[in-house]
Protein backbone atom coordinates (compact mmCIF):
# COMPACT_ATOMS: atom_id res chain seq x y z
CA UNK A 1 0.00 0.00 0.00
CA UNK A 2 1.62 3.35 -1.28
CA UNK A 3 1.25 6.85 0.11
CA UNK A 4 1.40 9.98 -1.36
CA UNK A 5 3.37 11.26 1.88
CA UNK A 6 6.05 10.36 3.89
CA UNK A 7 7.54 11.89 6.65
CA UNK A 8 10.72 10.56 8.01
CA UNK A 9 13.71 9.47 5.88
CA UNK A 10 17.16 9.32 6.04
CA UNK A 11 20.21 10.30 3.45
CA UNK A 12 24.31 10.02 4.44
CA UNK A 13 23.41 13.34 6.34
CA UNK A 14 22.91 11.06 9.59
CA UNK A 15 22.76 7.05 8.99
CA UNK A 16 21.41 6.55 5.84
CA UNK A 17 23.06 5.27 2.84
CA UNK A 18 21.32 7.14 -0.25
CA UNK A 19 22.87 10.26 -0.93
CA UNK A 20 20.02 13.31 -0.57
CA UNK A 21 20.18 13.18 -4.19
CA UNK A 22 19.16 9.33 -4.25
CA UNK A 23 16.46 9.59 -2.14
CA UNK A 24 14.81 12.50 -3.11
CA UNK A 25 15.23 10.35 -6.80
CA UNK A 26 13.97 7.33 -4.97
CA UNK A 27 11.04 9.13 -3.24
CA UNK A 28 10.03 10.51 -6.04
CA UNK A 29 9.87 7.63 -8.12
CA UNK A 30 8.25 5.92 -5.74
CA UNK A 31 5.09 8.25 -6.56
CA UNK A 32 5.53 10.26 -2.99
CA UNK A 33 4.28 13.89 -3.25
CA UNK A 34 4.97 15.22 0.08
CA UNK A 35 8.50 13.89 1.63
CA UNK A 36 10.44 14.87 4.36
CA UNK A 37 13.89 14.74 4.76
CA UNK A 38 14.55 14.14 8.55
CA UNK A 39 17.95 13.32 9.52
CA UNK A 40 19.35 12.90 12.72
CA UNK A 41 20.46 16.30 14.49
CA UNK A 42 21.09 17.27 10.49
CA UNK A 43 19.58 19.52 8.59
CA UNK A 44 23.09 19.23 5.94
CA UNK A 45 21.22 17.09 3.41
CA UNK A 46 18.42 19.77 2.84
CA UNK A 47 20.37 21.72 0.30
CA UNK A 48 21.19 18.57 -2.02
CA UNK A 49 17.88 17.63 -1.65
CA UNK A 50 16.08 20.47 -3.11
CA UNK A 51 18.49 20.56 -5.65
CA UNK A 52 17.55 17.39 -6.55
CA UNK A 53 13.66 17.86 -5.92
CA UNK A 54 13.66 20.67 -8.79
CA UNK A 55 14.46 18.08 -11.20
CA UNK A 56 10.81 16.13 -10.07
CA UNK A 57 7.77 18.53 -11.28
CA UNK A 58 5.02 18.25 -8.78
CA UNK A 59 7.16 16.64 -5.83
CA UNK A 60 7.28 19.28 -2.79
CA UNK A 61 10.50 18.63 -0.14
CA UNK A 62 9.70 18.89 3.31
CA UNK A 63 12.78 20.25 5.23
CA UNK A 64 13.06 18.59 9.13
CA UNK A 65 15.22 16.69 11.43
CA UNK A 66 14.58 13.78 13.75
CA UNK A 67 15.69 15.42 17.15
CA UNK A 68 17.38 12.87 19.43
CA UNK A 69 15.47 13.60 23.03
CA UNK A 70 15.56 11.15 26.75
CA UNK A 71 13.03 10.62 29.25
CA UNK A 72 14.05 8.20 32.42
CA UNK A 73 15.07 5.31 30.82
CA UNK A 74 13.85 5.40 27.34
CA UNK A 75 15.53 7.71 24.33
CA UNK A 76 12.21 9.78 22.44
CA UNK A 77 12.95 11.01 19.47
CA UNK A 78 11.30 14.67 17.95
CA UNK A 79 10.61 15.32 14.25
CA UNK A 80 10.43 18.43 13.19
CA UNK A 81 9.08 18.93 9.99
CA UNK A 82 9.37 22.47 8.34
CA UNK A 83 12.63 23.20 9.76
CA UNK A 84 14.59 25.68 7.57
CA UNK A 85 18.75 25.01 7.51
CA UNK A 86 18.99 28.68 6.78
CA UNK A 87 18.13 29.38 10.42
CA UNK A 88 21.33 29.45 12.61
CA UNK A 89 19.35 29.29 16.18
CA UNK A 90 17.85 25.73 14.62
CA UNK A 91 22.09 25.27 13.22
CA UNK A 92 23.36 26.04 17.02
CA UNK A 93 21.06 23.98 18.78
CA UNK A 94 21.86 20.48 16.06
CA UNK A 95 25.16 21.22 16.77
CA UNK A 96 24.73 21.11 20.34
CA UNK A 97 22.76 18.16 20.15
CA UNK A 98 25.41 16.28 17.73
CA UNK A 99 27.79 16.97 20.47
CA UNK A 100 26.06 15.20 22.87
CA UNK A 101 25.67 12.30 20.42
CA UNK A 102 29.42 11.91 20.61
CA UNK A 103 29.65 12.43 24.42
CA UNK A 104 29.41 16.05 26.43
CA UNK A 105 33.25 14.74 27.44
CA UNK A 106 34.55 14.51 23.58
CA UNK A 107 32.81 17.73 23.03
CA UNK A 108 35.17 19.73 25.88
CA UNK A 109 37.96 17.72 23.89
CA UNK A 110 37.21 19.13 20.79
CA UNK A 111 36.70 22.67 22.06
CA UNK A 112 39.82 22.38 24.30
CA UNK A 113 41.62 21.03 21.46
CA UNK A 114 40.44 23.41 19.35
CA UNK A 115 41.98 26.51 21.52
CA UNK A 116 45.20 24.60 20.99
CA UNK A 117 44.94 22.63 24.72
CA UNK A 118 46.05 19.45 23.55
CA UNK A 119 45.04 16.88 25.91
CA UNK A 120 43.76 12.88 24.16
CA UNK A 121 40.23 12.07 24.32
CA UNK A 122 42.09 8.19 24.82
CA UNK A 123 43.94 9.62 27.94
CA UNK A 124 40.79 11.02 29.47
CA UNK A 125 38.94 7.84 29.30
CA UNK A 126 42.39 6.23 30.93
CA UNK A 127 42.03 8.26 33.40
CA UNK A 128 38.35 7.61 33.82
CA UNK A 129 38.47 4.00 33.78
CA UNK A 130 35.35 2.01 34.66
CA UNK A 131 33.72 5.33 35.24
CA UNK A 132 31.63 7.51 32.92
CA UNK A 133 33.83 10.61 31.62
CA UNK A 134 33.14 13.15 33.25
CA UNK A 135 34.57 17.22 33.96
CA UNK A 136 36.84 16.10 36.84
CA UNK A 137 38.62 13.45 34.19
CA UNK A 138 39.27 15.83 31.84
CA UNK A 139 40.86 18.24 34.67
CA UNK A 140 43.26 15.51 35.53
CA UNK A 141 44.31 15.34 32.00
CA UNK A 142 44.89 18.90 32.00
CA UNK A 143 47.05 18.81 34.94
CA UNK A 144 49.15 15.51 33.69
CA UNK A 145 49.72 17.65 30.70
CA UNK A 146 50.69 20.69 32.43
CA UNK A 147 48.18 23.28 31.33
CA UNK A 148 47.20 23.75 34.77
CA UNK A 149 48.79 22.95 38.37
CA UNK A 150 45.38 22.28 40.13
CA UNK A 151 42.12 20.69 38.93
CA UNK A 152 39.98 23.65 40.53
CA UNK A 153 41.94 25.95 37.83
CA UNK A 154 41.04 23.50 35.00
CA UNK A 155 37.59 24.19 35.95
CA UNK A 156 37.93 28.15 36.98
CA UNK A 157 39.80 28.69 33.40
CA UNK A 158 37.68 26.59 30.90
CA UNK A 159 35.71 23.54 32.12
CA UNK A 160 33.15 25.52 34.65
CA UNK A 161 29.66 26.43 34.11
CA UNK A 162 30.58 29.58 31.93
CA UNK A 163 34.20 28.23 30.90
CA UNK A 164 34.51 28.68 27.07
CA UNK A 165 35.08 24.78 26.83
CA UNK A 166 31.93 23.78 29.06
CA UNK A 167 29.80 21.36 27.22
CA UNK A 168 26.03 21.51 28.13
CA UNK A 169 23.99 18.26 29.07
CA UNK A 170 23.98 15.78 26.69
CA UNK A 171 20.05 15.94 25.05
CA UNK A 172 16.85 18.18 25.17
CA UNK A 173 13.70 16.24 27.46
CA UNK A 174 10.88 15.76 24.62
CA UNK A 175 8.92 18.97 25.67
CA UNK A 176 11.94 21.21 25.29
CA UNK A 177 12.33 19.54 22.00
CA UNK A 178 8.57 20.29 21.03
CA UNK A 179 8.78 24.05 22.08
CA UNK A 180 12.27 24.41 20.14
CA UNK A 181 10.73 23.35 16.72
CA UNK A 182 7.44 25.35 17.49
CA UNK A 183 9.51 28.72 18.80
CA UNK A 184 11.52 27.81 15.48
CA UNK A 185 8.19 27.70 13.49
CA UNK A 186 8.22 24.22 12.64
CA UNK A 187 5.85 21.29 13.26
CA UNK A 188 6.52 18.74 15.53
CA UNK A 189 5.89 15.00 15.53
CA UNK A 190 6.84 12.15 17.49
CA UNK A 191 8.59 9.17 16.23
CA UNK A 192 7.79 5.61 16.73
CA UNK A 193 5.89 5.94 19.68
CA UNK A 194 4.33 2.53 20.13
CA UNK A 195 7.23 1.35 22.34
CA UNK A 196 7.54 4.29 24.63
CA UNK A 197 6.70 3.73 27.96
CA UNK A 198 3.22 5.82 29.54
CA UNK A 199 1.72 7.43 26.48
CA UNK A 200 -0.79 8.50 28.82
CA UNK A 201 1.05 10.64 30.28
CA UNK A 202 3.66 11.46 27.58
CA UNK A 203 1.14 12.88 24.87
CA UNK A 204 -0.69 14.57 26.58
CA UNK A 205 2.62 16.65 28.34
CA UNK A 206 3.58 17.29 24.74
CA UNK A 207 0.46 18.22 22.95
CA UNK A 208 0.39 20.86 25.95
CA UNK A 209 3.93 22.09 24.60
CA UNK A 210 2.93 22.34 21.43
CA UNK A 211 2.92 19.22 19.86
CA UNK A 212 0.98 18.78 16.72
CA UNK A 213 1.33 15.33 15.69
CA UNK A 214 2.30 12.06 16.21
CA UNK A 215 3.54 8.99 14.39
CA UNK A 216 0.92 6.49 13.80
CA UNK A 217 1.52 4.94 9.89
CA UNK A 218 5.03 4.03 10.97
CA UNK A 219 7.14 1.45 8.69
CA UNK A 220 6.17 -2.24 9.62
CA UNK A 221 3.55 -1.08 12.47
CA UNK A 222 1.28 -4.14 12.99
CA UNK A 223 -2.10 -2.76 12.43
CA UNK A 224 -3.34 -3.55 15.56
CA UNK A 225 -0.07 -1.37 16.53
CA UNK A 226 -1.79 1.31 14.61
CA UNK A 227 -4.87 1.30 15.53
CA UNK A 228 -4.08 1.61 19.20
CA UNK A 229 -1.90 4.56 18.23
CA UNK A 230 -4.52 6.12 16.04
CA UNK A 231 -6.98 6.08 19.54
CA UNK A 232 -3.80 7.71 21.25
CA UNK A 233 -3.71 10.48 18.74
CA UNK A 234 -7.34 11.00 18.26
CA UNK A 235 -7.82 11.38 22.32
CA UNK A 236 -4.94 13.80 22.43
CA UNK A 237 -6.17 15.56 19.04
CA UNK A 238 -3.25 14.59 17.33
CA UNK A 239 -3.01 14.50 13.62
CA UNK A 240 -1.93 11.02 12.43
CA UNK A 241 1.36 11.33 10.08
CA UNK A 242 3.71 8.62 9.20
CA UNK A 243 6.71 7.23 7.50
CA UNK A 244 9.28 4.86 6.36
CA UNK A 245 12.18 5.65 8.51
CA UNK A 246 13.73 4.68 5.04
CA UNK A 247 17.22 4.42 5.88
CA UNK A 248 18.40 1.62 3.43
CA UNK A 249 20.98 -0.21 5.27
CA UNK A 250 18.04 -2.71 7.08
CA UNK A 251 18.32 -4.79 3.33
CA UNK A 252 15.61 -6.13 0.96
CA UNK A 253 12.68 -6.38 3.72
CA UNK A 254 12.88 -2.43 4.42
CA UNK A 255 10.10 -0.53 3.51
CA UNK A 256 10.83 2.12 0.64
CA UNK A 257 9.51 5.52 0.68
CA UNK A 258 6.01 6.09 0.51
CA UNK A 259 4.98 2.13 1.44
CA UNK A 260 3.11 2.98 4.36
CA UNK A 261 -0.81 2.86 4.76
CA UNK A 262 -1.32 6.96 5.38
CA UNK A 263 -4.39 8.46 3.96
CA UNK A 264 -4.30 11.07 1.95
CA UNK A 265 -6.52 12.86 4.88
CA UNK A 266 -3.46 12.83 7.05
CA UNK A 267 -1.57 14.45 4.27
CA UNK A 268 -4.29 17.15 3.50
CA UNK A 269 -4.71 17.89 7.29
CA UNK A 270 -0.77 18.93 7.68
CA UNK A 271 -0.84 20.59 4.18
CA UNK A 272 -3.66 22.47 6.09
CA UNK A 273 -1.49 22.92 9.32
CA UNK A 274 1.71 23.85 7.33
CA UNK A 275 -0.17 26.60 5.66
CA UNK A 276 -0.41 28.38 9.40
CA UNK A 277 3.56 27.96 10.42
CA UNK A 278 5.57 31.12 10.25
CA UNK A 279 8.26 29.63 8.34
CA UNK A 280 6.52 29.46 4.67
CA UNK A 281 8.27 32.78 3.48
CA UNK A 282 11.80 30.71 3.91
CA UNK A 283 10.72 28.04 1.35
CA UNK A 284 12.21 27.79 -1.81
ZN1 LIG B 1 14.12 7.45 15.33
ZN1 LIG C 1 14.42 7.99 11.88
Amino acid sequence: MASRGDFHTHSTASDGVKTPTELVDLAAGQGVVYHALTDHDSTEGIVEARRAAARHPGYTLIPGVEMGTDIAGAEVHMLGLYLYPEDPELQQALAKLREGRVGRGEGIVRKLREMHIMIEWERVQQIAGEASVGRPHIAQALVEAGYVSKVAEAFDKWIGRNGPAYVERDKMTPAESVQFIVQRGGLACIAHPADLPNLDALLPELKAAGMAAMEVYYKDYAPSVVQMLKQHADRNELLALGGSDYHGIFGNDEKLPGNIPLPDSSIERLLELAATLPNRQLAH
